[in-house]
């Protein structure tokens, strides 16, 4: 369970996210959509402390993410996050991508980190990839193999900011298809995307946003069909 009470981050004079409070329930899906520089990115990294609020608070379950004195290497194992650009360890293989947070910050066995990284790619189809490194793979493997790694730490939430915004349409769809296993099999899961093919088929609650602040909260069915803020109609008409 994710909690965020009166999330705000100032960069300078401008209010990047304006007093945003969400819960997010376990196993719940929530799609996150907006016009660009609403905000979408900056309250992502606010949960996994990528950025510090300017105020407010955030917790996973009882842990806060927010207070100082909150080990970082905590909120390291609990949020996973799935970046636009992949981020992975160019030097490393996909094997080591994968069970290098494991073993260094869980300090897990690496025998049973490797068991736990190849389960992991035959779960994201890549199986046959542990030993290639990440310039050998399409982008949609790349973002698979994201997938896998930040699924290594067992994380209680899954984050994923335009996971498949980098890829060539046909890479999209085997991203996604790795999403929605995942929410199916009741990851929560925050995502910042436009894909209407996920939206309608796994997420349970669509949160528009703009200049920093959440406007309008609904099902796919209502959001998409029924918006009821100006606002997220005139949003709707530029991506449908
Ligand atoms: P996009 O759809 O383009 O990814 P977004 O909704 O993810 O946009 P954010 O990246 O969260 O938007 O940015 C929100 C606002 O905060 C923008 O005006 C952005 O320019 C500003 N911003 C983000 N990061 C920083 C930073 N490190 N320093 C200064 N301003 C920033
Ligand atoms: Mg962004």
């Amino acid at each position: 369970r994710v909690t965020i009470r009166n999330a705000t981050k100032r960069f300078g004079s401008l209010l990047a996210v304006n007093n945003v409070s969400l819960d997010v329930k376990p196993g719940q899906v929530i799609l996150i959509i907006g016009p660009s520089g609403s905000g979408k990115s900056t309250l992502l990294r606010s949960i996994n402390r990528l950025e510090y609020l300017s105020k407010g608070q955030i917790w996973i379950d009882q842990d806060s993410v927010t207070d100082p004195r909150t080990d970082i290497r905590l909120i390291r194992e609990e949020v996973g996050m799935v970046f636009q650009n992949f981020h992975l360890f160019p030097h490393l293989t996909v094997l080591d991508n994968i069970t290098m947070a494991p073993t260094t910050v869980k300090h897990i066995p690496k025998g049973e980190a490797q068991e736990t990284a190849r389960h992991l790619l035959e779960r994201v189809g890549l199986a046959d990839k542990a030993d290639s490194y990440p310039d050998q793979l399409s982008g949609g493997q790349q973002q698979r193999v994201a997938i896998a790694r930040a699924l290594a730490m067992n994380p209680k939430v899954m984050l994923f900011d335009e996971p498949t915004s980098a890829l060539d349409p046909e890479m999209i769809k085997e991203v996604l298809d790795v999403m929605m296993d995942l929410a199916k099999e009741g990851m929560t899961m925050l995502v910042v995307s436009h894909e209407m093919g996920f939206a309608r088929a796994a997420a349970d609650t669509v949160i528009f946003m703009d200049e920093g602040q959440i406007v309008e909260t609904g099902s796919p069915k209502d959001i998409f069909e029924n918006p009821r803020e100006d606002r997220t109609k005139r949003f709707l008409e530029h991506i449908l």
